[in-house]
């Protein structure tokens, strides 16, 4: 199975209306934009290049793209000049309204091949406040055959007016059975693609970046910090918070972990090691792993809490504060 196939899984209904759209003939031609949702590794750009390429194929006898046609192989290269790519800049905090109108004007153009045209931004939920205001005009009034894709770790973070113009899709984790299929088919050994796909969360994008050793790594620290955490004093938390907080994880990424070693330890009391992700690791806790199963459900709950806070706006320093502090 290849890459695309297993991040397409359970996204019937995106992959249905771009068919429609993809089939659709000149006059009845639609625009729109889209917003596709998941945590980072999720296969958002995969997905998108997939649903591009089903909009441009010349091939419209399959149901996939061709991979052969011109507009396939352009794709590929990533030269298609009505595909526009924007992403935040490495040193840059926003998506600034410049770069959004240079996109706007791009996609004014009238296309190459009178098919559609398709603007991706990724990190959507970087855009400046203006530049969310600039693109808005262009979701009210979309044109015939332009298509717009908003990329996104966290809804939330959107402005309510562009959510509301756009439909929104979001990515859903795999059975991590189907992940470790999946490696096993790109030639991961069988003991490697075990862990990773205990440690990927049901996204294979994450489990192929855990197989480079800093991903891993640093998966292993947000673990790791919560572990040390339980029965360290207040100093040794806050030296731990501020590790965690040095290294720039998404607030979001870091509960979801945390979440799943809570239920480890939950499973650990309850003695069904069978289903833990974290088996080998938890050995190097036992002096930590005194606790009983009242405190681990307060741990999840804290967790849970915590992702709603995240949702609703709030800091995401004091809500990891708040749940190192009190477990
Ligand atoms: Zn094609």
């Amino acid at each position: 199975m290849s890459a695309t196939e297993e991040v397409i899984i359970g996204q019937d209904n995106l992959i249905k209306y771009f068919n429609k759209l993809a089939f659709l003939s000149d006059h009845q031609s639609l625009g729109g934009s889209f917003i596709l949702q998941g945590p980072r590794g999720s296969g958002k750009k995969t997905l998108a290049n997939f649903l591009i390429g089903k909009l441009l194929c010349q091939d419209k006898s399959n149901l996939r793209p061709c991979g052969q046609c011109p507009a396939c192989l352009q794709l590929k290269n990533k030269v298609n000049g009505d595909v526009f790519w924007l992403s935040l800049d490495d040193d840059k905090k926003n998506i600034s309204i410049d770069e959004v109108r240079i996109l706007i004007r791009s996609l004014s153009l009238s296309s190459l091949t009178q098919g559609y045209k398709v603007a991706v931004i990724d990190r959507a939920e970087k855009l400046s406040h203006q530049a969310s205001n600039a693109l808005l005009k262009t979701l009210e009034e979309p044109n015939k055959k332009t298509i717009i894709v908003l990329l996104t770790t966290s809804l939330a973070d959107l402005p309510k007016t562009i959510i509301s113009r756009s439909q929104t899709f979001s990515l859903r984790p795999l059975a991590p059975n189907l992940v470790y299929d999946f490696l096993v088919s790109r030639g991961y050994k069988r003991s490697q693609a075990k862990n990773l796909s205990a440690l990927s969360l049901g996204w294979p994008g994450l489990a192929i970046k855990l197989s480079e050793d800093e991903a891993l790594a640093d998966h292993l620290l947000v673990v790791e910090a919560f572990l040390k955490s339980l029965n360290a004093d207040q100093l040794q938390r806050r030296v731990i918070l501020d590790e965690l907080l040095s290294r720039d994880f998404e607030a979001e990424e870091v509960l979801s972990i945390w979440q799943t070693v809570s239920r480890d330890l939950l499973l650990f009391k309850l003695a069904r090691s069978e289903w833990q992700r974290y088996v080998g690791f938890l050995n190097q806790f036992q002096d930590k792993l005194n606790f009983s199963i009242k405190q681990a459900l307060t741990w999840q709950k804290s967790i849970v809490q915590g992702k709603d806070y995240l949702a609703a706006n709030v800091n995401q320093k004091l809500v990891l504060e708040n749940i190192i502090f009190n477990l």
